[in-house]
């Protein structure tokens, strides 16, 4: 008997046949004893649709309003599994971010929490309750409504998890755990059966979409006992620990991949003050390139950025309103850029694995952008038209095998 933590996914809650599923799983755990708190994201792609039907009249739509529809999504599946648990005997309550008291800052679409109100769901679990929280929401300190950036569901449940002191956080997915690639890239990739903190920190923010990475950042930072799993299987799933003990990850185990992002090059870049206020400035903004560069190729110099398609529409913005204090003659957006990060301890240049990964990209004829090392990772930065089929391939060729099953 415990204090438990569950989120389920999209998919998890997609249709009445997945929402009856979650139920039955939920009340079984409550007629055990347990205290639940489940967060529940949008039904399958209702977030989706939602901002196209915004895309519908602008190509701009405002940031705030589109926080207040993209909120709905999670409201509707929260009601409907709070009315089922319901008609099933059990005592529920149904919330939104507001609600339970999840105060973010002010970045529309990409909030960051602040900090949670328990005592709302501490009364209503002393009182019996089944607690169903709306996912991916808060509000600002001007209760004006939030949301945590795509995928930020897995965020609210971890901080819950980590207010509440709760004694398992599970995470319900449409796979039964974290892969060494995405098992939707490649059917012969292999779960793990666990992974670090740090491990699974690594993964999320190089593209792993398993798990948001914010939420993999508060897991580790609050120890959260924590197992990601499917919903439509009883496999144990992946448990996340502090340490791997015993494990050989000195080669390559795992490879994530970022797509669909921007390499952007500003021509005669100047600032007014050093490429450090430059930098800040971007930041007060909340445009966050993934890698920034400054150099001076014949005499001119040059910014470039790998970008997100919704930091880039952000830099745009500002640079329509002249919000940004540089100057340049011109800049040019190359499309389809991916970043592939190879994961594994001891990664160079020199090493036979990094021989076999070249041959691969030379046969397709993959153009190569920039390499980089680090210590537990390498990455790659290509223009690749098929990265999806590139990784699956490399996933074969490399052979990731190292331990995954311990
Ligand atoms: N419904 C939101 C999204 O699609 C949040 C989530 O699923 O975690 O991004
Ligand atoms: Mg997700």
């Amino acid at each position: 008997m415990g204090l438990i933590v569950q989120k389920f996914g999209g998919t998890s809650v997609g249709s009445i046949e997945n929402i009856l599923k979650v139920a039955e799983r939920v009340a079984e755990k409550k007629r055990n004893g347990n205290e639940m708190v489940i967060v529940i994201s949008a039904m399958g792609d209702s977030t989706d649709n939602l901002i196209n039907y915004a895309y519908k009249f602008t190509n701009n739509p405002v940031s705030r309003e589109l926080d207040v529809l993209i909120s709905t999504g999670e409201q509707q599946s929260g009601a409907l599994l709070s009315i089922v648990l319901n008609s099933m005997g059990l005592e529920t309550v149904s919330m939104t971010g507001h609600q339970i008291g999840i105060i973010t800052d002010a970045n529309f679409k990409n909030a960051k929490i602040l900090k949670i109100n328990e005592v709302k769901i501490r009364d209503e679990l002393n009182k019996g309750k089944i607690v169903v929280v709306a996912g991916f929401q808060g509000v600002n300190l001007f209760e004006e409504i939030t949301t945590l950036g795509r995928g930020g569901s897995d965020t609210t449940a971890v901080a819950l998890a980590a207010v509440l002191k709760a004694d398992i956080c599970e995470i319900y997915t449409d796979v039964e755990g974290v892969y060494s690639l995405d098992p939707n890239l490649d059917d012969k990739s292999q779960k793990f059966k666990t992974l670090s903190y740090d491990e699974l920190l690594d993964l999320s923010f190089s593209g792993a979409k398993v798990m948001h990475p914010r939420a993999a950042e508060l897991a580790r930072k609050f120890n959260i006992p924590l197992v990601i799993r499917s919903s439509f299987s009883e496999d144990d799933g992946t448990i996340i620990v502090k340490n791997i003990e015993g494990l050989d990850r000195e080669k390559v185990y795992a490879i994530t991949l970022h797509k669909d992002e921007v390499r952007l090059i500003f021509n005669n870049f100047k600032v007014p003050g050093t490429f450090n206020d430059f930098l800040n400035e971007l930041r007060k903004h909340g445009v966050a390139p993934d890698t920034i560069s400054y150099e001076v190729l014949n005499e001119v110099p040059h910014v470039t950025m790998i970008i997100t398609r919704h930091h880039l529409e952000l830099l745009k913005k500002k640079l329509a309103k002249k919000e940004l204090n540089f100057e340049y003659n011109d800049f040019s957006e190359e499309d389809n850029i991916t970043t592939i990060t190879i994961h594994g301890i001891g990664l160079t240049i020199e090493t036979e694995i990094f021989n076999e990964i070249l041959s691969v990209l030379s046969e397709r004829q993959e153009k190569v952008l920039g390499i980089n090392k680090e210590s537990r990772k390498l990455e790659l930065v290509l223009i690749s038209s098929k990265p999806d089929e590139l990784v699956k391939i490399l996933n074969r060729k490399l052979n990731l095998d190292n331990g995954l099953k311990n």
